[in-house]
């Protein structure tokens, strides 16, 4: 497609085949990096697109869907036919009417729009499956228990390229001087893109990496964007965000042991608690106290997505029942305690859709108002002297390297691919260059 922003175009050259998506390389652009071969290796009669993009601040999706229309369908219809699904649905908030109504416009056959709420966190692949389907996926589920397969945008606009996932979209939100959201090759620094939305607005300041409720603290402006990096968010460092993202476990365990009053709010705001799933942050929160013998409680904290909703927005007492349920989990597992019930037995709270949680009200509770948020798509030309490029950057094992130091690579070559038979995903150059070997990323130095 020559878009009005000068994106790729779509190459014609192969019939997009689940072989090929592997070959490119592409997998979940939405956080989780799930080599996508592997996911359309099901049978399932619906296909649905994740545009909830319910992390405050973020907007690429969004963008995505206004200027990249058509690529985006086209995989979406690959898609589909690769899984045998009749039927395909976009789930996007009813809020963007301009850009619902120019998608019908254009929506191919079996191919539907559901508005969903503005409110966190309806892109959970369990919560919106919910909300288009009315079935819940069961505890320690996958979409295709009910029948469905759920894509992030940017991977079904990825399969409609047909092209090596070289670069990535993402949000530069927070204290920036003009948030956008723009496309870089995959490798670069966070800092150059950072300097791109025009620099920090304050002098001391610090990085989340994917938004602000499932973030990750940057360790330093030299991290690399990945395939699955959503969104850079720069906050100062004394915002309460960075510090709840920064507490160590000793302090989180200590506090909560003596505070937690048991009000239950984690509980009874907990999106899959809602849903009819065996999980009650707050019961996980007594385990502090026990030593042992709380198999009942631990065994629901498998069954948490870390949406964080419990700490940042529900607990009054500023407590962390979600690393609780983080703690909670290998426990859990090594002790083999899952959900033995029925998945009829799992019925949704009839509390559950007056519960959500409005993103206004998110936004405020997080202390993120004052920042703008917008995220236009904007068409910025990077020319990274060097990129970096983890062998990790998916869900699986490490990709092997099949360059080594000093080789000359193009953009867009192979540089590291799984073993075969072994889950992961391939790596290709995001720029030309001299290719050298580090223990864990081949880096590229620009020509
Ligand atoms: S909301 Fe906070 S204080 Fe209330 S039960 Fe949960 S962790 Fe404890
Ligand atoms: S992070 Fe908290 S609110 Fe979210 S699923 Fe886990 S327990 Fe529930």
């Amino acid at each position: 497609m020559a878009s009005e922003l000068g994106l790729p175009a779509r190459s014609d050259s192969h019939p997009m085949t689940i072989d090929r998506v592997g070959e490119l390389g592409i997998v979940g652009a939405g956080g989780g990096g799930f080599p996508t071969a592997v996911k359309l290796g099901t049978r399932v009669p619906l296909v649905i697109a994740n545009a909830a993009e319910c992390e405050p601040l973020l907007h690429k999706d969004k963008e995505l869907l206004h200027h990249l229309a058509e690529p985006f369908l086209r995989g979406m219809v690959q898609a589909m036919e690769m899984v045998g699904a009749q039927q395909g649905v976009i789930g996007i908030k009813g809020k963007y009417l301009d850009i619902i109504a120019a998608l019908e416009q254009q929506l191919p056959r079996g191919v539907r729009i559901v508005p969903l709420p503005d409110a966190y966190p309806s892109g959970d692949e369990f919560i919106l499956v919910h909300m288009v389907t009315g079935r819940v996926i069961p505890p320690g589920g996958l979409p295709k228990d009910v029948d469905a397969l759920v894509a992030n945008v940017e991977t079904l606009m990825n399969i409609g390229l047909d092209q090596p996932v070289a670069h990535k979209y993402l949000t530069v939100a927070g204290a920036v001087a003009n948030p956008i959201t723009v496309r870089v090759p995959v490798g670069i620094s966070i800092g150059e893109v950072i300097a791109a939305a025009g620099g920090a607005t304050v002098d001391d300041f610090s990085v989340l990496l994917g938004g602000v409720m499932m973030a990750k603290p940057a360790a330093g402006l030299d991290v690399p964007v990945t395939k699955t990096t959503g969104g850079i968010v720069v906050l100062p460092s004394s915002h309460k965000l960075m510090e709840r993202h920064q507490a160590k476990w000793p302090q989180i365990a200590r506090i909560g042991r003596s505070a937690c009053d048991q009000c239950r709010f984690c509980t009874e705001f907990c999106p899959r608690y809602l849903l009819g799933h065996p999980i009650e942050p707050h019961r996980a929160m007594q385990t502090l106290g026990f030593t042992g013998g709380a198999d009942q409680m631990v065994m629901g904290t498998l069954y948490c997505c870390e949406c964080n909703l419990c700490t940042m927005y529900a607990c009054p007492e500023d407590l962390d029942p979600k690393s609780v349920c983080v703690q909670g989990k290998p426990v859990a597992r090594e002790r083999g305690l899952t959900f033995k019930g029925s998945p009829e037995s799992v019925t949704p709270n009839p509390m559950a859709e007056f519960r959500r949680v409005p993103m206004k009200r998110l936004i405020a509770r997080l202390g993120l108002t004052e920042f703008n948020n917008v995220g236009p798509l904007t068409d910025f030309e990077f020319s990274p002297s060097r990129v970096v490029l983890p062998l990790k950057q998916h869900a699986g094992v490490p990709a092997v390297p099949v360059v080594k130091t000093g080789d000359r690579v193009r953009a867009g070559d192979l540089l590291a691919q799984p073993e075969a038979g072994k889950l992961g995903a391939r790596i290709h150059a995001s720029i030309g260059g001299v290719a050298r070997l580090t223990h864990d990323a081949v880096v590229i130095d620009a020509n």
